[in-house]
C-alpha cells in the first residue's frame, strides 16, 4: 500500500489543502493498493489560478514549440509504457495485454497525433477581406472517468495543449494513479509550470468546484448522463463553453448478406473488451429474423470463450449495477443465452460475459447503458425495422454495419443517428472525430475536430 502525497500544481507536487484521502482498490483482488489526497475547493482554486497565470505565456508560445513539447511528452509515455500498463491493470483490473495495447498504446498515438497537428494546423486563415485567427479558448477544466483512465485524460489534454490552452484535470476517484503518472510525464517532457495541473478528489467536491470555478473557460466532461446534465447546467448558467461525452447504447447492425460469423465474433469482442466498460461499445446486436437463432448461438459460444480472459469491473458499485441490469433483463422476459448474474470468481468484482436473446427494443437492457460485459441480441424484420431499432434510443455515439458489400453498408450507415460507424469491421482511427448525436453528448474529441473544440475565432477585416 502506497500513500501518495500532493497534487501536481504549477509545475510541482504540492501538499493538499485538507487531510482527506481516497483509497485505490485493485478490483481483481479487492485489496487497497494506494491512497491519494482528496482535493478540496481550495486545491482546485490554487490549480485554476496556476493555469490562468500560465495561460498568456503558453498561448503565445509558437505552435511549433508546443508541438515539440507534445512530441517530448509522447516520447516519455513511450519510455514509460510498461509502467502505464501495470498501473492501469492494478487500478482498473484490465488484462495486461489490453493495458499495453489500448490503455497505454492509444494515448501514445493520440499524443503523437496532436504533436503533428500542432505543427501543421492552420491557426490563421484568410477569407475575403478578413484574416481569421484561431485562438485558444483559455483555461480548460477536464473531468474524466475511469474506463479508459489515461486515454480520457490525453484526449482532452493533448488537443488543449496543442491549441494553446492550459488545463486542470480532475481524474476519476477509482483510477487516480495513472493520472499521477501522466503528471510526472508532463513534467519530464518540459511542459512549463502551470500549463498542466492535476487535482485528485471526489466528483461532488473537487469535480464540482472545477466546473463552477469562474477561472475556467471550458469544461470538458466524460462520464454519466446524470453528472453531465449537471455540468452542462452549471456551464450554461455561467456562459462557459462545455464539451460532454456521455456514453451510448450503440447498435451493431448485421444485414442479411454479411459474413455472419465474423460480424458476430467481432461484435462480441467489441462488447466484452475492457469488461464492457466502453461508452462506444456495440451493446445491441441487430440480426435479421432468418439468421437470428444462428447468431445467438454464435454469440453465446463467443462469449463463453471469453470466460476467464475478461477482467473484473472497476468497483463493487459497478459490479452491483451491472448485476442489477442482468436481473432486470431476466425479469422483463429476455432469455440468458450465456453468462448471468453469478460471479465466476470468489474474489474480485467479476461478472461473466453475458448474452441476452429475445430482447425487444423497449426493454431496459435495450435502452440504458449497462457498462458491463452484457450483449443484447435483437431481431428485425427488414431494413427499415433495423433502422428504427438502431435509432430508437436517446443515445447516438457509435455503431457498426455489416453487409455483403461496402456500398450497401454505407447506405445504411448514412441513415443512422450516431457519431461514428465502423463499416464491415473498419478499424479505430485516432484522427477521426469521436462524439455523440442526441444525448450522447456535445462536441467532438480526437483529430483536427478535437483540436477545434479548444479554439475560438477572432477576425480582422481589412
Ligand atoms: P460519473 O459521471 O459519476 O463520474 C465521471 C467523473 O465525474 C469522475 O471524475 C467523477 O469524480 C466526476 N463527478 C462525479 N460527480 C460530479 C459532480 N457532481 N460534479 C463534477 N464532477 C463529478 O460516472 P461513474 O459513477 O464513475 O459511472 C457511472 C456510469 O456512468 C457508468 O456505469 C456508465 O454508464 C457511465 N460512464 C460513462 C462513461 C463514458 O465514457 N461515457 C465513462 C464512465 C462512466
Amino acid at each position: 500500500m502506497k500513500a501518495h502525497d500532493g497534487m501536481y500544481i504549477d509545475g510541482a507536487w504540492r501538499p493538499a489543502a485538507g487531510p482527506g484521502v481516497i483509497e485505490v482498490v485493485n478490483p481483481a483482488d479487492e485489496q487497497v493498493i494506494a491512497t491519494v489526497p482528496a482535493g478540496t475547493v481550495e486545491d482546485i482554486d490554487v490549480a485554476v489560478r496556476a493555469a490562468r497565470a500560465a495561460l498568456p505565456g503558453w498561448a503565445a508560445t509558437p505552435p511549433a514549440e508546443r508541438a515539440a513539447r507534445l512530441a517530448a511528452l509522447r516520447d516519455v509515455l513511450v519510455a514509460r509504457q510498461d509502467e502505464i500498463a501495470e498501473t492501469v491493470t492494478a487500478e482498473l483490473g484490465s488484462p495486461p495485454k489490453l493495458s499495453q495495447t489500448v490503455h497505454a498504446g492509444v494515448p501514445i498515438a493520440v499524443t503523437g497525433s496532436y504533436a503533428e497537428l500542432a505543427a501543421t494546423y492552420a491557426f490563421e486563415e484568410r477569407t475575403g477581406n478578413s484574416t481569421v485567427l484561431h485562438e485558444p479558448v483559455g483555461v480548460v477544466g477536464a473531468i474524466t472517468p475511469w474506463n479508459y483512465p489515461l486515454h480520457q485524460i490525453v484526449a482532452k489534454t493533448a488537443p488543449a495543449l496543442a491549441a494553446g490552452c492550459t488545463v486542470v484535470v480532475k481524474p476519476a476517484e477509482d483510477t487516480p494513479l495513472v493520472a499521477r503518472l501522466f503528471a510526472e510525464a508532463v513534467h519530464e517532457a518540459g511542459i512549463p509550470a502551470g500549463v498542466f495541473n492535476l487535482v485528485t478528489g471526489l466528483g461532488p467536491v473537487a469535480g464540482q468546484a472545477l466546473a463552477e470555478h469562474p477561472g475556467v473557460d471550458l469544461v470538458s466532461f466524460t462520464g454519466s448522463t446524470a453528472v453531465g446534465r449537471r455540468i452542462g447546467a452549471i456551464a450554461s448558467g455561467m456562459v462557459k463553453k462545455v464539451a460532454l461525452e456521455l456514453g451510448g447504447k450503440s447498435a451493431n447492425v448485421i444485414l442479411p448478406g454479411a459474413d455472419l460469423a465474423r460480424a458476430v465474433n467481432v461484435g462480441v469482442a467489441n462488447v466484452m473488451s475492457n469488461s464492457g466498460q466502453t461508452c462506444s461499445a456495440w451493446t445491441r446486436m441487430l440480426v435479421h429474423h432468418d439468421q437470428y437463432d444462428e447468431a445467438v448461438e454464435l454469440a453465446a459460444a463467443a462469449a463463453a470463450k471469453y470466460g476467464d480472459r475478461i477482467g473484473p469491473l472497476v468497483s463493487a458499485t459497478q459490479r452491483d449495477r451491472v448485476r442489477g441490469y442482468i436481473a432486470k433483463g431476466v425479469a422483463e422476459g429476455a432469455r440468458l443465452a450465456a453468462g448471468g448474474p453469478d460471479s465466476p470468481h470468489e474474489r474480485g468484482y467479476y461478472v461473466s460475459p453475458t448474452v441476452f436473446a429475445d430482447v425487444t427494443p423497449g426493454m431496459t437492457i435495450a435502452q440504458e447503458e449497462i457498462f458491463g460485459p452484457v450483449l443484447s441480441v435483437l431481431r428485425y424484420t427488414d431494413e427499415d425495422d433495423a433502422l428504427r431499432i438502431a435509432n430508437g434510443t436517446v443515445y447516438g455515439l457509435a455503431g457498426a454495419v455489416w453487409a455483403a458489400d461496402e456500398t450497401e453498408a454505407v447506405a445504411f450507415a448514412r441513415r443512422m443517428e450516431t457519431g461514428q460507424v465502423d463499416i464491415n469491421g473498419g478499424r479505430f482511427n485516432p484522427l477521426a472525430p469521436f462524439g455523440g448525436y442526441k444525448q450522447s453528448g456535445v462536441g467532438r474529441e480526437l483529430g483536427a475536430h478535437g483540436l477545434a473544440e479548444y479554439l475560438q475565432t477572432k477576425s480582422f477585416q481589412f
